[in-house]
């Protein structure tokens, strides 16, 4: 089998990438090295059945270059994590929406296999908790940047069920606060890997907004194998998945587990919204999957407990 992986430098790409070559794939990541790191891919460079391009998935005639040939496409190539996607909506809005549109109309051209990654994202500021596939999206105004995303990675699922109806196979899948090692340093796509960074170099932990807003933390290798289930089984074909751990806990919870965890002397600080993100800014107060459907369908069983997952982490930063 082979796979294109966009994005496969990037923190869930890269593991995708490894999955895939442990199963016996070849594969080509593409990655233009925006969020994704050398350094992700970096063991692979001996290995025979990979192959890494460093380009655009805006870049259309790559793309339909790269995707000729494959049997799936798993397409990751996104601008993700908060800050990015409020410092630079417009750069988030084109390559979110262009990338995809690109990517399928190449893969519906070559009858070859999608499975998109999505968000938990889509569902906003929903309170239907915990959130179902079929449930519905609550999205703030459009002058808050944030919802961009959300509306971007919806609309990449509607032009997926398009090309569906079209006779494309596609799936769907929508990640739930993916963490573990590679997640940037920087802790630009995930809490996670700002609250251990602080905790390690015994500087505060910036909890924002009263600490008591939730989510539900998903160990990388826990999406990864969901993924790709979604995109090889049958009974995935033109469905989309919630893939998420149901385990939810507070954030300020997190930030005293990641301190016990690490040993840290480190202490909470509290942070308004405003201070961290502007005035503009608005978030889900809780995020919980209903992972049932992946669970019935494509038989996905998060395996790694969040204390596990939390120390494999620490255990990466510290190296
Ligand atoms: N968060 C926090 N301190 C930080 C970074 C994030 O308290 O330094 C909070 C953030 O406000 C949100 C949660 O942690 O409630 C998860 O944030 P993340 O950026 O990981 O992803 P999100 O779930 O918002 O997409």
């Amino acid at each position: 089998m082979r796979a294109l992986v966009t994005g496969g430098a990037g923190f869930i790409g890269s593991h995708l990438v490894d999955a895939l070559l442990v199963r016996g794939w070849e594969v080509v990541a593409l990655d233009n090295l925006f969020t994704g790191q050398r350094a992700n891919i970096a063991h692979l460079a001996a290995e025979h059945r990979f192959r890494f391009v460093e380009g655009d998935v805006c870049d259309a005639h790559l793309v339909d270059e790269l995707i000729r040939g494959c049997d799936v496409v798993f397409h990751l190539a996104a601008v993700v994590g908060v800050k990015h996607v409020i410092d630079n909506p417009l750069a988030g809005m084109r390559t979110n929406v262009l990338g995809t549109a690109n990517v399928l109309a190449a893969a519906h051209r070559h009858g070859v296999r999608v499975c998109l990654a999505s968000s938990s994202e889509v569902y906003g500021q929903s309170e239907d908790v915990p959130f179902v596939e079929d449930g519905p999206r609550v999205l703030g105004p459009t002058w808050i940047p944030r919802w961009s995303y959300a509306t971007a990675k919806a609309l990449d699922e509607h032009l997926c069920f398009a090309y569906r109806d079209r006779g494309l196979e596609v799936s769907v899948v929508r990640y739930f606060n993916a963490y573990g090692p590679r997640t940037d340093p920087r802790g630009y796509g995930s809490v996670v890997a700002r609250f251990v960074n602080q905790a390690l170099s015994g500087e505060p932990l910036t909890v924002h907004g009263d600490g008591q807003q939730t989510r539900s933390f998903t160990y990388v290798s826990d999406s990864v194998e969901g993924t790709i289930r979604a995109g090889t089984m049958p009974a995935a074909l033109g469905e989309a998945f919630n893939l998420g751990s149901e385990e939810e806990i507070t954030i300020e919870r997190l930030a005293r587990e990641i301190i016990a965890l690490t040993g840290s002397r480190s202490a909470l600080t509290y942070m308004p919204y405003e201070a961290a993100f502007g005035a503009h800014f608005a978030e889900p107060r809780r995020r919980v999957p209903n992972a049932g459907k992946a669970r019935r369908l494509i038989g996905f069983e998060p395996q790694v407990s969040l204390q596990d997952g939390l120390r494999r982490t620490i255990e990466w930063f510290r190296g």
